[in-house]
């Protein structure tokens, strides 16, 4: 697309992460303040094939920075995903004649974008929102922070019981195919394991980790698992908590364990102020980045300075997991 990026438009997609209406405060206030028209799109790409869309002025995005959720809405849009649907997308975008798009939403969403930026030529940036943090070139997506402190919040007070009780306990958080949330959150508890979807760890593995710690007098155990977690991966039925104290109370008769799944807890509540201040930043700089026809892009932060990764990169790649990091959960938990 030739011309210049005068109109643009802000979705959030996929599943809601704190920090996005404060990334959508910052798209709607640094476009306004370079003369842009910008527009809200309701719903994710739902918004854009339906036509439901509204001009935005600073003052429609007074007071949101705190909130969690999205005040666009979000949703999973079926019919974006045939090329049919997408076409009614350019059609109306084409009508209203909006040039420029800024996707807030995870991996899911800025495959969308890049195929109606590829398809259409509308340029597109991504802002990287999910709680899970498993996008590749950046250090933050909006919410992981506000998701590990809640998590962080709920062991700490489950810890106690267990302390009380010399019980196991196991906590699930969120992370279907991620398993940042459960290690940040087992890191800062304390946790004696932590399991995780990225990590193969057997249940034979843990039984005989929990043997060596009795030896030890070590009486509490608190076990977080992240939802994705399989303790066979050749059986992707078997997973979460609750399938790992199964197996663990077949094999250690008269094992008390108890399991709290904490889930959706996890994806609201008031952004932090981490999560603030990348939306901000990553806010600002995506209507910078349009400015510049840097296009098609996903913003992220790297070693604190902005970070522009193509959009069909941060499709295909994932964050890979530090190393370091699993070796301070056993020699920590010992
Ligand atoms: P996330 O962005 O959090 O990964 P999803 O994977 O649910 O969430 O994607 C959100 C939306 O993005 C989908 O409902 C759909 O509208 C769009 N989308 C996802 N994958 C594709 C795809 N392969 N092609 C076109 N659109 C897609």
């Amino acid at each position: 697309m030739s011309t210049k990026v005068n109109k643009i438009g802000v979705l959030t997609s996929g599943g809601d992460s704190p920090g996005m209406n404060a990334a959508i405060r910052a798209v709607v206030r640094t476009g306004i303040y370079y003369g842009l028209e910008v527009f809200g799109i309701m719903r994710g790409y739902s918004g854009i094939i339906e036509d439901d869309m509204f001009q935005m002025s600073s003052r429609s995005v007074a007071n949101i920075i705190q909130r969690g959720g999205t005040i666009l809405k979000t949703a999973r849009c079926k019919e974006f995903y045939n090329e049919e649907g997408r076409k009614k997308a350019f059609a109306n975008l084409q009508k209203r004649g909006i040039n420029g798009l800024v996707v807030i939403g995870g991996d899911g969403s800025f495959t969308g974008a890049y195929k109606l930026s590829k398809e259409f030529g509308i340029p597109c940036i991504g802002i990287p929102g999910t709680i899970d943090k498993d996008l590749y070139g950046t250090d933050f997506t909006l919410g992981f922070d506000t998701a590990a402190n809640t998590a962080v919040q709920s062991i700490d007070k489950i810890r106690d019981t267990a302390d009380s009780h010399d019980r196991l306990f196991i906590v699930e958080v969120m992370g279907r195919h991620a398993g940042y949330i459960a290690l940040h959150s087992g890191i800062a508890t304390g946790a004696e394991h932590i399991l995780m979807p990225e990590v193969n760890t057997t249940i034979e593995e843990i039984i005989s980790s929990l043997s060596e710690q009795e030896k030890r007098k070590k009486l509490v155990n608190l076990v977080i698992v992240a939802e994705g977690y399989m303790p066979d991966p050749s059986n992707p039925k078997i997973k979460g908590a609750n399938e790992v104290a199964r197996l663990l109370e077949e094999r250690l008769k008269g094992l008390e364990i108890r399991v709290t799944i904490l889930g959706h807890i996890q994806r609201g509540g008031p952004p932090s102020c981490i999560d603030r201040l990348i939306a901000s930043r990553m806010g600002y700089h995506a209507v910078e980045s349009l400015l510049e026809g840097r296009y098609n892009v996903m913003v992220g932060i790297l070693n604190n300075n902005m970070h522009y990764t193509p959009l069909e990169i941060a499709i295909r790649e994932k964050q890979k997991m530090g190393e370091d990091w699993l070796d301070i959960v056993k020699i920590l938990a010992s």
